[in-house]
């Protein structure tokens, strides 16, 4: 089915909902984005972008300005987070030419969609916060916290890990925490190299990387916790507490969290990867993707990067197909990688924090791997990153 003037309303002003909203309005729609907050903007700090984010990026006409904003990486090392030792590097100069990984910060990302959007004729309704999602025929109704109801032809609900138009749909539960808390700060940055470093400790692990041309450093850190007591997700913290967590890692990644004066510390929850995608009814349809669809622990980068594939596959096959096979082949092509993604990042999380002779065992491998074969270490993340959806079968 063509979209060419069809109205798509977009729920949420993320990086999910403003990609797909670009890619719509591309491919003819009158798009309109609804967000609940009074600006876009992005809390937090950097993202890393992987190839097959980028790709997305690219297709959308995002390129040149995302290589204003952003800083391509050289590569990635995990260290020991005690001794500070190398234990692998995963090169960038072996990605596939034409592949690009990048480092970018939040606001900017969000900034640079913002703009896509607006060039592409998409109206963005700030303060609009939809409080109930009706999916019965005829059509998908949102109401709105200030009253009105909204009838949409085409429902694309990019609303993130607490998204109405999941329960909608029928996905039950609410997040569960998953252990794992995450404080996020940036930092003045003194050091050369566009390097993401993985700091490995036991139960724990610290990541960081430049942004904006150098001039700041990202710190994420993540602990292990049993419990997660705070009724809001976000909460601030005493950088003192970060401190004390990582007080045992090595004196460069000290120096850096002594100089954090402000930090925000998130409980990280998730969802299952979602088994419905979408509904048709009589006179409309409703889909979910981003973190909707499958929220997912940080731990290979790519929440952001699976809402920038699901973005552009699902404009692609409403472009070329009616609603219902649209939906059929949505769910198919993404349930399967989306679970591999979040099992991997599953997986991380439990290699990244080792402890006693697992440990031992595990770095060893990798060292070993890094110094006799360090081209398959970038090899074993090629099902990742060599996904391009934007390249027609
Ligand atoms: C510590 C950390 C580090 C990360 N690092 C990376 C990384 O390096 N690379 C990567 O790819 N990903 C990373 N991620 C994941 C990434 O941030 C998310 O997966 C991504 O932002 C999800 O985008 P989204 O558009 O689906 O949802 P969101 O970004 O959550 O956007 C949802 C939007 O919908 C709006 N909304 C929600 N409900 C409503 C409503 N009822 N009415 C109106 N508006 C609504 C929200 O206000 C929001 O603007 C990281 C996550 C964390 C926590």
């Amino acid at each position: 089915m063509s979209l060419d003037g069809r109205n798509v309303t977009v729920l949420g002003a993320g990086v999910g909902g403003l990609a797909a909203a670009i890619a719509l309005a591309r491919r003819g729609a009158r798009v309109t984005v609804l967000e609940q907050s009074d600006a876009i903007r992005e809390v937090g700090a950097g993202i890393q972008i992987s190839p097959n984010g980028a790709v997305v990026l690219r297709a959308l006409g995002l390129t040149e300005p995302l290589e204003h904003i952003a800083t391509q990486a050289e590569a990635v090392e995990l260290r020991d987070g005690y001794s500070d030792d190398l234990v692998l590097r995963l090169d960038m100069a072996r990605l596939r030419p034409q592949q690009t990984f990048y480092f970018v910060h939040r606001a900017d990302l969000i900034g640079l969609l913002a703009k896509g959007a607006q060039d592409a004729g998409v109206g963005v309704k700030m303060l609009h916060k939809v409080t109930h999602v009706d999916l019965s025929d005829p059509a998908p109704r949102l109401t709105l916290e200030n009253g009105p109801q909204i009838e949409c032809d085409l429902l694309i609900a990019a609303d993130g890990l607490h998204s109405p138009t999941r329960i909608a749909l029928g996905g039950k539960g609410t997040p569960f925490f998953t252990g794992q808390v995450a404080w996020r700060a940036v930092i003045p940055n003194t050091q050369f190299g566009a390097i993401a470093e993985v700091h490995l400790g036991t139960g724990k692990h610290l990541v960081s990387y430049p942004l904006r041309n150098g001039q700041w450093r990202n710190i994420v850190a993540i602990e292990e916790r049993a419990r997660w007591v705070e009724e809001s997700w976000t909460l601030r913290e005493d950088p003192m507490q970060m401190r004390l967590a990582f007080g045992d890692f090595s004196p460069r990644v000290k120096s850096w969290l002594d100089q954090i004066d402000d930090v925000w510390c998130w409980g990280l929850h998730r969802r299952p990867v979602a088994s419905v995608w979408g509904k048709t009814t009589t006179e409309g349809a409703a889909f979910i993707l981003g973190d909707a669809a499958h929220s997912t622990l940080p731990f290979l980068a790519q929440g952001a990067c699976m809402a920038l594939e699901d973005a552009w596959v699902l404009a692609d096959l409403l472009e070329q197909n009616s609603d219902d096979i649209a939906l059929s082949h949505y769910a198919q092509t993404r349930v399967a990688r989306c679970q591999r993604i979040v099992a991997g990042a599953d997986s991380n999380a439990r290699a990244y924090h080792l402890s006693g002779l697992p440990r031992w065992i595990g770095h060893f491998g990798l060292r070993t791997m890094n110094r006799f074969a360090p081209e398959l270490a970038m090899r074993r993340f090629d099902w990742l990153y060599d996904h391009d959806v934007t390249r027609r079968a």
